[in-house]
């Protein structure tokens, strides 16, 4: 399967915004952004007036980069938001936001969305109470999504939650740090979604 394997921080500078894909160096001063705020290769340093459509690919790019989708499956993702009822832009961030590797991201079960992608593949959560190793699993209102039995007394599990301790956890879903087992409440809508992006733009550029 075709996926990136640039440098990581490369595609935040391109997108000119922190995407955290690497975990607890994002929130440092070693973060590639900090250390160099401009996009990259020869012209990176070059200002150009961006066409619409180069504003709406952008903001399609940043989506896929942040929830880490290739370019296939975000398309289908866009049919799926397409055929719901709604406003389109929204239901497309919604469905990506029930990916179980980016629930176990925002649940504190991984550090980077990339990482928690990982701890899915390597089957260390269940999903009502059935081991889920599928990260593009989509969660639903009602799920309870947990770290395996087996799984909570791996010095790799034991390290990234106390790395997220103290992250907060969205609205939309009920984590009980005890037993570490979460109930999605409701699926995401935009306001729960900390995402600088305009969804507008993707819907545009997909609608030519
Ligand atoms: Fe992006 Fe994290 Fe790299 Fe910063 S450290 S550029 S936020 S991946």
């Amino acid at each position: 399967m075709a996926r990136y394997t640039g440098a990581v921080c490369r595609q935040c500078r391109r997108e000119g915004q922190k995407l955290f894909l690497k975990g607890e160096r994002c929130y440092t001063d070693k973060c590639g952004i900090v250390r160099r705020q401009y996009a990259p290769g020869q012209h990176g340093q070059s200002r150009k007036k961006m066409s619409e459509y180069g504003l709406q690919l952008r903001e399609k790019q940043k989506a896929r980069r942040y929830y880490g989708v290739l370019e296939k499956q975000f398309s289908k993702y866009f049919e799926i938001a397409n055929k719901k009822a709604g406003v389109t832009g929204e239901n497309l961030l919604s469905i990506l936001e029930s990916r179980l590797d980016n629930v176990a991201y925002r649940l504190g079960f991984g550090t980077s969305r990339p990482e928690a992608r990982q701890l899915v593949r390597h089957g260390h959560f269940t999903v009502n109470g059935r081991k889920v190793n599928i990260p593009s699993f989509l969660v639903k209102p009602g799920d309870v999504i947990s770290i395996k039995e087996g799984s909570r007394s791996s010095s790799k599990i034991k390290d990234v939650l106390e790395i997220t301790s103290s992250r907060a956890v969205p609205k939309w879903l009920d984590l009980d740090r005890n037993t570490l087992t979460a109930k999605v409440l409701n699926l995401a809508e935009r306001d729960d979604i900390d995402f600088d992006i305009q969804e507008h733009l993707i819907v545009e550029l997909y609608s030519k």
